[in-house]
């Protein structure tokens, strides 16, 4: 195990073929922009999906959720945008292979009495390591059989922005201004509009 893809396995907390998947994408979009991980925002990453994967694309390229150049769409697509800001290309890496396809007789009734919580200790190891296997497959596989890699269509995300915030008048926590709404001459976090205050 390389020492990238070992950082990777320890914040996600396990092997698996989503996890691999997005490091084989994070890799690849690295070469092809030419570019290592961002300490700062030199970087931007979109990704279409909230899955294993995602964890890899925080920690490979250093684009990572609180930094701002970490930007999700919820498509359910496993797709991923990355862009260099040094040289303004981007690059688009969606895939031509499915890292769950569909799972073996046995993997399925193991999958089935683990979500029914009736899985003893062996058959909890023996679908871990059916997972693992799965994942060290992909890991194995060359980056053309799982992707198709072309030059990103969108322009690049503008750079994250700190906003003043103002006190919210229904619950009376700070808010990002830009982030609430106007209600009879009133500022509301979105949070009260959600009903979740
Ligand atoms: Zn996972
Ligand atoms: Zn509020």
């Amino acid at each position: 195990m390389t020492d990238d893809f070992k950082k990777c396995v320890d914040f996600h907390g396990h092997i698996c073929g989503g996890l691999v998947f997005g490091y084989k994408a994070a890799n690849a979009a690295l070469e092809w922009l030419k570019e290592n991980r961002a300490q700062d925002e030199e970087l931007v990453a979109i990704v279409e999906n909230d899955a294993c994967g995602v964890d890899a694309v925080q920690v490979l390229t250093g684009c990572t959720f609180g930094k701002g150049n970490f930007i999700y769409k919820d498509y359910g697509k496993l797709a991923f945008t990355f862009f260099s800001r040094k040289t303004g290309q981007g690059v688009r890496i969606s895939p031509k292979f499915r890292p769950n396809p569909s799972m073996s007789e046995e993997q399925k009734e193991l999958f089935e009495k683990q979500r029914n919580n009736i899985a003893t200790q062996e058959e909890l190891a023996r679908l871990e390591a059916l997972k693992t296997k799965k994942a060290f497959e992909i890991l194995g596989k060359p980056v053309d059989e799982l992707f198709l890699i072309t030059p990103a269509k969108v322009p690049i995300p503008e750079k994250a922005r700190i906003e003043p915030s103002t006190q919210c008048t229904r619950c009376g926590e700070p808010a990002m201004s830009t982030k609430m709404e106007t209600i009879d001459g009133k500022k509301v976090c979105q949070g009260c509009l959600d009903g979740n205050n």
